[in-house]
């Protein structure tokens, strides 16, 4: 197989899950911890719900204190991406000189692949349900002149990503369904907002399926309400499913739903 790595910072390299390359990290690379400053590292729900528990913090603290709004390249979606601190290398919160990642098990999913990234969290021309994976191209980045090689099957799970993609598809599959819409279908405000709640904000919500008019609008099975009530997890994906059959409720985009979903 080819040695992609030495192609980095050559050219954009579109990789699958069997490609191999040249790379590792550790706290003696020259480079140690120069990836955690002034880049953007865009959050999925999952990337939200680990970190602000991590915290201890609620949904709506850690949005406000750690990250900042952000529009999905050829997307309307809002995201949040992390903030970084306002120094000269604009450093994530979270890193420190000579310790790396303070909460390096909660990291989030975009710090878990680099150096390699995400066509469908990025938005790359191309991502499709299948997914494909790039390399980030910085050149400080030391790492690939190190003499280690595996295949991107073998980093997902060595780093931990396996999981969260699993936990975070249906919430991927609908931004990379929006993408596919045309420019001029347009989502209402009201309906990013809801994206946005089910999306980052899971206490808000909680509060808007449980003290809301919801549950008559959009019955559950019991089963399900038990599972929602106790697992947050389960809260952030039923609200994505439910935000699949509601606002991105037609496949066919030019017969695409726009409206909002309702619950008083
Ligand atoms: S820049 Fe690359 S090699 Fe250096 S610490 Fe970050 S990931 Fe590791
Ligand atoms: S969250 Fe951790 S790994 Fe990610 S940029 Fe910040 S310090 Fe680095």
């Amino acid at each position: 197989m080819e040695d992609l790595g030495k192609m980095a910072n050559i050219e954009p390299v579109r990789l699958t899950s069997k490609s191999d390359f040249k790379f590792k990290c550790h706290p003696d690379v020259p480079c140690f911890t120069k990836c955690c400053r002034g880049i953007n590292i865009i959050l999925t729900p999952y990337d939200v719900i680990r970190l602000k528990n991590r915290l201890g913090l609620s949904s709506e603290e850690f949005l406000a204190i750690y990250t900042v709004p952000h529009l999905l390249e050829k997307t309307d979606l809002p995201v949040v991406a992390l903030k970084m601190l306002d120094d000269e290398q604009e450093s994530c919160p979270f890193v420190r000189d000579g310790e790396g990642c303070i909460l390096y098990d909660d990291r989030p999913t975009t710090c878990r692949y680099y150096p390699l990234g995400v066509a469908t969290l990025q938005h790359k021309e191309g991502a499709d349900d299948d997914g494909f994976y790039f390399f980030v191209n910085e050149p400080h980045c030391k790492g690939f002149d190190e003499d280690h090689t595996q295949t991107v099957a073998e980093w997902r799970e060595c780093e931990g990503v396996v999981d969260r993609d699993e936990i975070n598809k249906e919430w991927t599959d609908l931004v990379v369904r929006k993408r596919s819409f045309p420019a001029s279908i347009k989502l209402t405000e009201k309906a990013k907002q809801i994206f946005f709640m089910v999306s980052y904000n899971i206490d808000k919500f909680r509060e808007f399926v449980f003290e809301s008019s919801f549950l008559e609008r959009y019955p559950v099975d019991a089963e399900t309400l038990e599972e929602i009530k106790r697992d947050e997890v389960a809260l952030m994906r039923f609200g994505v499913r439910w935000l699949t059959s509601v606002l991105f409720k037609q496949t066919d985009p030019h017969q695409q739903a726009t409206g909002t979903p309702e619950a008083e």
